[in-house]
Formats: C-alpha cells, sequence, structure tokens
C-alpha cells in the first residue's frame, strides 16, 4: 500500500517505470508512425470497438482511396460506407464522414489541438479526443479506452461495475492523476499497449507486467476477479421478415436511407412483423410490395443483436425468372460473391451466412412455377 499512497503523490513513478516498458516492449503499428492529425484520428475511430488486427488492413485502403481530411469531405458518403464495409459498427462511418466534413467547413481543414475541441466532432468521445490530443500534439489529455480501463480498475482495485457512473468519474480522475506533463504521447501509447499486451482480459500477465509492484488488484489476488462484470440489460426484441430474391443467381438488395437507423447500408427486402404474426402470410405480403405473387420458401431464423433491441429475423428465399417483374428503381442486383463485399448491416451478413449454409445443403433449387 505504500507505493500505492508513492503513486497517488507521485504519477512520475508510475510513468517511468510503463515509460520504459515501452521502450522495450512497445508494439510498432502502422499509425504510430505519424503525428498527422487526421492520420491518428482515423486509426482511433476505427479502434473504437474493433481489433488493432481488423483495423490495419482497412486503415491502410483508407488512406490510399482518402489520404486527406479534404479528400474524405469531398467524397460522397456511401463511397465512405463501402470502404467502411466488413468493420461494423456504421455509425462510425457516418461520423467520420461528418467530421471531416466539420473540419473542413469549421476548422479551415485544421484539427483543433485541445481535447475539448475535439469532442466538438461527431463520433469523438472523451477518450478518442484525448488519444488525438496527445498522440498528434503531445497535449496533456488523459484516456479511458476500454484498455486503460481494465488496468485502472485493476491498479486500484475498483470495487464498483466498471461503466456505472460513479466508475466512470473515479477512473476518469485516476486517468488524468497518472498522466504525465511530459512523454504524453509515449505514456498514452504504451498504457494502450499494457492493456493489449499484458493486463489482458481473462489471464493478465502479471509476471511480465512493470507495473505489479503498485498493483493492488496482484496484491490482493483479485486481478481474475477485476474489473467487476457488468449486469447485462434487458431488451427488447423485434421481429421481421426478410427476403432473398434470386433472378439467375444475382439478389436483390436496397440501400437503407443515409439518414435513419443503420443508414447508408445494404439489405434484402424485409418487412417488420410482430411476434404474433404467421411470417409465411407476411412473406406473401412483402412479394406482393414487389408486384410478385406466390410465396417463398421457408429458409431459416436469425437472431441479432442491436445496443438497444434484439432482432428475430425469419427468411424466404424466392426464385424468378421474369426482372420486369420488380419495378421499383432502388433495386441493385448482386451475385453471392459480391455480396460478401458490400456494406450489408450485421442482421443481414447473418441472413445471407444463413441462406448460404442452407443452400449448401441442396435445400434450394430452381422453381420458376411460383412466378407470376
Ligand atoms: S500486475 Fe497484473 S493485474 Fe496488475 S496491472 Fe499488471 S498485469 Fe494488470
Amino acid at each position: 500500500m505504500d507505493k500505492m499512497n508513492d503513486l497517488q503523490t507521485d504519477s512520475s513513478i508510475f510513468s517511468s517505470l510503463l515509460l520504459d516498458w515501452y521502450g522495450c516492449s512497445g508494439r510498432d503499428l502502422p499509425w504510430r508512425k505519424t503525428r498527422d492529425p487526421y492520420k491518428i484520428w482515423l486509426s482511433e475511430v476505427m479502434l473504437q470497438q474493433t481489433t488493432v488486427a481488423a483495423v490495419s488492413a482497412y486503415y491502410k485502403r483508407f488512406l490510399v482511396r482518402f489520404p486527406t481530411v479534404e479528400s474524405l469531405a469531398a467524397a460522397p458518403l456511401e463511397d465512405v460506407i463501402d470502404l467502411w464495409a466488413g468493420l461494423g459498427y456504421y455509425s462510425r462511418a457516418r461520423n467520420l464522414y461528418a467530421a471531416a466534413k466539420m473540419v473542413v467547413e469549421q476548422f479551415d481543414g485544421v484539427f483543433p489541438e485541445d481535447a475539448e475541441a475535439l469532442q466538438q466532432l461527431p463520433g469523438v468521445g472523451r477518450s478518442t479526443a484525448g488519444a488525438v490530443s496527445a498522440l498528434a500534439f503531445d497535449r496533456h489529455a488523459p484516456i479511458l479506452d476500454g484498455n486503460v480501463r481494465r488496468v485502472l480498475c485493476r491498479l486500484f482495485a475498483l470495487q464498483e461495475p466498471p461503466r456505472s457512473a460513479k466508475a466512470e468519474k473515479q477512473l476518469w480522475c485516476w486517468s488524468e492523476k497518472i498522466t504525465p506533463v511530459e512523454n504524453v504521447h509515449d505514456f498514452t501509447q504504451a498504457i494502450m499497449d499494457l492493456g493489449a499486451m499484458v493486463c489482458l482480459p481473462r489471464k493478465p500477465l502479471c509476471d511480465e507486467c512493470p507495473l505489479v509492484e503498485l498493483c493492488q488488484a496482484n496484491a490482493l489476488g483479485l486481478e481474475k476477479e477485476l474489473p467487476l462484470k457488468q449486469v447485462a440489460k434487458q431488451t427488447p426484441t423485434r421481429y421481421d421478415v426478410a427476403l432473398m430474391i434470386d433472378h439467375g443467381d444475382r439478389y436483390l438488395v436496397r440501400r437503407r436511407n443515409v439518414d435513419g437507423f443503420l443508414g447508408g447500408l445494404w439489405e434484402f427486402p424485409t418487412i417488420s412483423i410482430s411476434a404474433e404474426d404467421d411470417s409465411e402470410q407476411k412473406s406473401r405480403q412483402l412479394l406482393g410490395h414487389l408486384n410478385l405473387e406466390g410465396s417463398g420458401k421457408y429458409v431459416g431464423c436469425i437472431q441479432h443483436v442491436y445496443s438497444h433491441f434484439r432482432l428475430k429475423s425469419e427468411i424466404y428465399y424466392k426464385q424468378i425468372e421474369n426482372l420486369f417483374l420488380i419495378s421499383e428503381e432502388e433495386n441493385v442486383w448482386f451475385s453471392l460473391d459480391e455480396l460478401q463485399n458490400i456494406a450489408l448491416h450485421g442482421a443481414h451478413k447473418k441472413v445471407l451466412a444463413k441462406f448460404q449454409k442452407e443452400r449448401s445443403l441442396n435445400v434450394f433449387t430452381p422453381d420458376f412455377d411460383q412466378d407470376r
């Protein structure tokens, strides 16, 4: 405990131990070779809820297509969403685009240096703002991403659910306290690396940790129990029917309105239903909206969990011969290979996977006689 008291009065102990370790063991990542705030901001947004391994290729591809904030702001939103395809959490792509426009139109293309000012940008919360301010401008700005949150919960043996309001306040206070005034750039990368490489979620590698002598969780034998588990929220369930319309092995999709939920993403034709509805009858109704008669073949059901509800989707398949029956202008047809590479929203990625699995079992055969 004496060591912890030292830490609380002299954060330089913490940072010097961490920086020594970082000098030998820090990661070499593509976005660490730059101090360009645009590139750092891009990497930080991509890294929200996504692993380093998944982000690296997207980061490089994005910079080839949009090398500057001006080029990103000038592109159509649909291009940005399509390039984001596969990275998930598409609200990040929409916010990225809106933030690029704000930087160009309101800040003359220059990113603010101050973490508070950076938080004006859509999709930039306090931790992302802190990371950009620290990594691009070496400003004293604390962060609290998932890795740092875990390290601090253990280091100070926090006995609160880590997302509670009380914990949030305490964790920010600690993060502020341990962030040094100098060497903020390296310190910020070092604490992120410690969480990613040593203070691992399930099995922290305390024997390799430069902070083991300072760690309260380790001293108490609680390193695997902390952070405390968050109690799962109850979420309501919604239901829909999704249709796979097959014309010559190409499938009908539409892009969702860019201003709404899952805006700009692709999906198969869909109709909302209630828990009591007959999904087969609703699939006929949906076919009717598409100027088609008859019914589809039942494929199966998938579930997808969003932050505020759970979706159960019943999938039907219909093969058609005559394209002219479907008259809407916004219809687009993709092959199964192409569907793998477009920005389908998460639930319909599962619809596609379910369909392909069932199809591989030869459940579906040409059946044009159901066409009108
Ligand atoms: S000693 Fe173990 S639990 Fe504590 S910070 Fe280091 S790795 Fe995490």
